[in-house]
């Protein structure tokens, strides 16, 4: 957080505002691309706040647009910041902020989804992973299309210790659907208690930070949007790779209102499904009649490592694909084999 009553060293120069940005450049918003701006200077200072002290950091700025955050995040004297923007019509505009503080921007004209990370900060900034996180911040209102894959995508590379991660447990400030937020928050029982929820927290702590109303974005999105922070744990509180962790999840929440066994079930080709579950479940010490959303983090940590240890003694066992199987059924003829109907959710 900001530390009260000390004053930033650098502030910007008097600039248009961002709403003659937009006039200036014609920039207006796609709505085919989720294209929702926040010109209110004071909601962007209070979403860059919840990134910490950024003072002397580099920052990466995802998804900048017509350069509300970007504001705020100079404001804060940071030493260097990286704007990723995918379209063109925003780099003027940002060439514009960046003539403003000079040589702190570095503007990329880019997709986030493919941008090398990895690269993207000098390298005297790599701390061990059970240090401090460096100081290095990732912070971004992207489109909700983009930030649901992006952080799955981080995620991975969190567990992976690569992208943005390869320089320690660099945080991160981003926004989602309110009801993603909730999710991604989400304790054991609760309502929204989802896939999102054990994949962020078993590598993270998450922080649903606040709640943005609709009304507050120009022009407003159907929804409301919540922010939320992201550290990456020293500790997985999963310790197996991330593709099992996911596939275990996965399952799990497959059928969400039936006992957890029916989701965890489809792990294993229907021949021996009764029979491996029973095993798994008691293995792991899980009460197959908890719902998917009742399960604790170390009911999943339990029911990984079972899994794991089933993988490693059947090799085939992992790539096994229970929807791949129910499409070779649906093309059999009827009655020929399988009398059970694979019911899907
Ligand atoms: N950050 C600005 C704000 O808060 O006013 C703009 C927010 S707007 C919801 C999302 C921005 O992300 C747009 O500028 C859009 O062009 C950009 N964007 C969308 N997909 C992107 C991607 N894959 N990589 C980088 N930028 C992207």
């Amino acid at each position: 957080m900001a530390v009260p009553g000390k004053a930033a060293a650098f502030r910007l120069p008097p600039l248009p505002t961002i709403r003659e940005i937009i006039k200036l450049f014609r920039l207006r918003a796609q709505k085919q691309l989720s294209q929702n701006f926040l010109l209110d200077l004071q909601l962007t200072d209070k979403i860059v706040r919840q990134a910490g002290e950024l003072t002397n950091a580099h920052v990466c700025e995802v998804g900048p647009g017509p350069g509300g955050i970007t504001r705020s995040i100079l404001n804060t004297d940071v030493a260097q910041l990286l704007l990723v923007e995918k379209d063109a019509r925003f780099i003027p505009g940002l060439q514009m902020l960046s003539e403003a503080a000079p040589g702190k921007v570095r503007i990329v004209h880019g997709d986030i989804l493919t941008y090398k990370m990895e690269k993207a900060f000098p390298k005297y900034l790599k701390k061990k992973w059970e240090d401090e996180p460096p100081n290095i911040h990732i912070v971004g209102n992207l489109p909700f299309s983009v930030s649901t894959p992006l952080i799955i995508k981080w995620l991975e590379n969190v567990s992976n210790r690569d992208g943005p991660f390869f320089y320690g447990r660099t945080q991160m400030t981003l926004t989602f659907q309110k009801e993603v937020g909730e999710r991604l928050t989400a304790k054991t029982g609760g309502k929204q208690r989802s896939r999102l929820s054990i994949m962020a927290q078993h590598l993270c702590s998450v922080e649903n930070c606040f709640v943005i109303p609709g009304q507050a974005f120009v022009p407003q999105p159907e929804v409301d949007v919540a922010v939320v922070h992201f550290t990456p744990l020293v500790q997985p509180k999963i310790q197996q790779p991330f593709k099992l962790v996911e596939k275990v999840v996965q399952s799990a929440f497959q059928f969400r209102r039936k006992y957890c066994c029916r989701g965890i079930g489809i792990l294993f080709p229907e021949s021996e499904r009764l029979k491996k579950t029973e095993q798994l479940m008691m293995e792991a010490d899980v009460d197959p009649t908890l719902r998917p959303f009742q399960l604790s983090m170390s009911h999943f940590s339990n029911l990984c490592n079972v899994y794991r240890k089933m993988c490693d003694e059947d090799p085939n066992l992992f790539t096994y694909n229970y929807r791949e199987e129910l499409r070779q059924k649906k093309r059999l003829p009827k009655n020929t084999s399988h009398s059970e109907e694979i019911e899907e959710e």
